[in-house]
């Protein structure tokens, strides 16, 4: 059961043009369709396509054209990421003025192999909840004047988030309002689990978590509806929503849909791809049977 706030409520369905839709996407839509015209409020679609390698406008076409196929309409205009490339800097930017980020030089190559040496005395350095290494400190321990030397040097950098600093600087423990089966309980936020996370590489200006802060708030969303892949993500949400002074929506993150090995759907799975159901000659109602609805 969803909340309904004083606001309108608003709710968005957020994909990344860098595949075909699956069926796991498609309980994604629905449920953020029915549940904003349960709720009286609008459903609103986002592009995802801030990675600019690996989104394509044939996906984009695609995703357009299957949720049309399931029923589903939206509200206009389309918000697509790459289009506002400057909100996203304007929130980085407020970030670093507050010293809240920092320039992060290493390459991936160089943060395996100053784990692997973190890792020779036999302790496991930490991993985050995707089982990838935390950041190791030696960016974050930089001097001022080293930094400043290294940016003008022109040498390639991400910027990554100081959890310690930030964590400070949001002043006491986060929590999130999850809505589950009835009723709202609020999850403690743990966003130290995930390090220092990026904010933005030196070929994608953004990351997803600070253009979905950005965004959701942009767009008034009062509900973020989505799988439970991404519930810890909240916490890092959580975070950057304080420190930017950002609204704090609703949460629901929804079951996910298992293919037979047992696993998470992926866009490779052609399968379960809508695009495949409708070739088939299967309808949008057989589909929602299919996937429980
Ligand atoms: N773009 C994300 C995805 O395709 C969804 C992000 C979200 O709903 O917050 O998995």
């Amino acid at each position: 059961m969803i909340e309904i706030s004083r606001q309108k409520p608003k709710f968005r369905f957020a994909p990344s043009p860098n595949g075909p839709l699956h069926l796991g996407h498609a309980l994604s839509a629905i449920l953020n369709h029915d549940m904003a015209a349960k709720a009286g409020g609008d459903f609103l679609l986002r592009i995802e396509d801030i990675d600019q390698t690996r989104c394509t406008p044939d996906f984009e076409t695609g995703i357009y054209s299957d949720l049309s196929w399931l029923g589903l309409r939206w509200q206009e205009p389309v918000r697509r990421q790459s289009e506002h490339f400057p909100a996203y800097q304007e929130a980085l930017q407020a970030l670093i003025e507050r010293g809240l980020v920092y320039p992060a030089f290493l390459t991936r190559g160089e943060v395996k192999a100053r784990v692997t040496a973190l890792e020779s005395d036999g302790r496991p350095w930490p991993r985050d909840r995707d089982g990838t290494p935390l950041y190791p400190s030696d960016d974050r321990e930089r001097s001022d004047a080293e930094r400043r030397r290294l940016l003008a040097s022109g040498m390639k950098h991400a910027w990554r988030l100081d959890m310690e600093k930030a964590l400070a600087a949001a002043c006491g423990p986060l929590h999130w309002q999850e809505s589950g089966d009835g009723e709202t309980s609020a999850i403690p936020a743990d966003p130290a689990a995930w390090g220092d996370v990026v904010l933005s590489r030196s070929d994608a200006p953004s990351s997803y978590h600070l253009s979905v802060v950005v965004d959701d708030a942009v767009q008034g969303i009062t509900h973020v509806v989505r799988g439970l892949d991404l519930f810890h993500a909240t916490s890092i949400h959580r975070l950057l929503q304080t420190l930017l002074g950002l609204p704090e929506p609703l949460y629901h993150h929804h079951r996910l849909l298992l293919g037979s090995d047992g696993k998470k759907l992926s866009k490779s799975m052609g399968d379960t791809g809508i695009a495949e159901w409708r070739r088939q000659g299967l309808s949008p109602v057989e589909l929602r049977r299919r996937i429980c609805l």
